[in-house]
């Protein structure tokens, strides 16, 4: 069955304010305050942005939601999760410090940040889901804990999964710091001794101290790595490989089935939000400032995490010739999570476009 997919159109270029506007009038017309009720907790789960990225979505667009979420007389709040390595978000302080920075604070937005996996990443519940790689996977807490989620993801490619939009946000935002972690197990990367510039820059990324500076090249310990990617993501020189396909492969199917984790018990109670403005090849986790790959499109809206991230690679492919994934990553296949997604019972590549004025 089709799933009703909403887009409101920007401009290129378009500036906060007008974002915020398209996204309101996408609420409007989507009809999510039917999914809130008076007096519930509601998670807006964002992605402030590493350090030195100036692509995040802009404060002005989650301000619009909270707005609009409290004329329900709704509680809302921002959310968000620690991440695996060692930027400014790997524990609750910092990355509360840094959204803040970047415009997330509550005199801008109007709601508190509220860390979902608490101080350190490892407030967690363990829920069953149906899924074919694990029965059993770990969200972060207080995610479980909130009445409803709104889901506001950033279209950018990535490095270990060919793009990331809704299902890379709930899957692996919304996985505790040993969720992250099982999903990444299946990459092993190493690097290519002749390529390596001994920069040091993937051994001061690395959490877990698994780099040594060896005569010729940095090397990888095999049983230190916990795979979290980050070494590849940092390497300016293209000097990290693992095995794309297989390994790629892997991570998007088991990314796929924690974002359908962090959706028990919240049946009817979701709305997400892509943000197709300021798409860059990498993701946002990156600590620098990217160029835009694509001319900004608009914002898309559905109550289907997977047929919003199907439009998403349709609408990019309608204006860049090529998908936000093959402008990005082209040896990666990105379909894998959206397939793997529907196969599990998430959502539907099949969709209806609705262009909203
Ligand atoms: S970041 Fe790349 S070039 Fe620099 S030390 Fe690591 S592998 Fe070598
Ligand atoms: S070596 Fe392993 S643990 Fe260290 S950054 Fe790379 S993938 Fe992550």
């Amino acid at each position: 069955m089709s799933s009703w997919v909403y887009l409101v159109e920007v401009r290129d270029g378009a500036t906060p304010k007008e974002q915020a506007k398209a996204v309101g009038r996408l609420y409007e017309a989507a009809d999510v305050a039917s999914r809130i009720s008076q007096r519930e907790l509601v998670a807006i789960k964002v992605h402030v942005g590493e350090k030195g990225n100036r692509t995040h979505v802009r404060p002005q667009v989650v301000a619009e939601l909270v707005r609009r979420v409290k004329g329900s007389r709704a509680f809302p709040f921002l959310t968000e999760t620690s991440t695996l390595y060692r930027g400014q978000r790997g524990n609750a302080i910092q990355h509360i410090l840094l959204a803040h920075g970047h415009g997330f604070s509550i005199e801008r937005v109007g709601a508190p940040f509220v860390m979902a996996d608490g101080l350190v990443g490892n407030t967690e519940m363990e829920v069953e889901i149906p899924g074919e790689l694990h029965s059993r996977v770990q969200i972060a807490r207080e995610i479980l804990a909130a009445d409803a989620l709104l889901v506001v993801s950033h279209a950018t490619g990535h490095i270990g999964t060919g793009f990331g939009a809704c299902i890379k946000n709930l899957g692996m935002g919304l996985a505790s710091r040993a969720g992250k972690m099982r999903q990444h197990s299946s990459i092993m990367p190493q690097v290519d001794p002749q390529k390596c510039q001994l920069c040091g820059k993937c051994r001061k990324w690395c959490p877990k101290g698994a780099i040594e500076e060896r005569e010729e090249s940095s090397y990888i310990l095999q049983e230190a790595c916990i795979g979290c990617g980050q070494c590849l993501a940092v390497c300016r020189f293209d000097a990290i490989r693992y095995n794309w396909g297989k390994e790629s492969a892997q991570l998007q199917r088991s990314m796929a089935e924690y974002a359908m984790g962090a959706l028990v018990h919240k049946e009817g109670k979701c709305f997400f939000f892509n943000v197709l403005v300021d798409m860059t090849k990498e993701c946002d986790c990156m600590p620098t400032a990217q160029k835009k790959i694509l001319p900004d499109i608009g914002i898309l809206g559905s109550t289907d995490p997977v047929a919003v991230d199907m439009a998403t690679l349709d609408l990019t492919r309608e204006v860049g010739g090529k998908d936000l994934a093959a402008l990005s990553h082209p040896h990666l296949d990105p379909m894998v999570q959206l397939r793997h997604a529907e196969r599990i019972g998430m959502g539907s590549t099949s969709y209806r476009l609705k262009r909203i004025d």
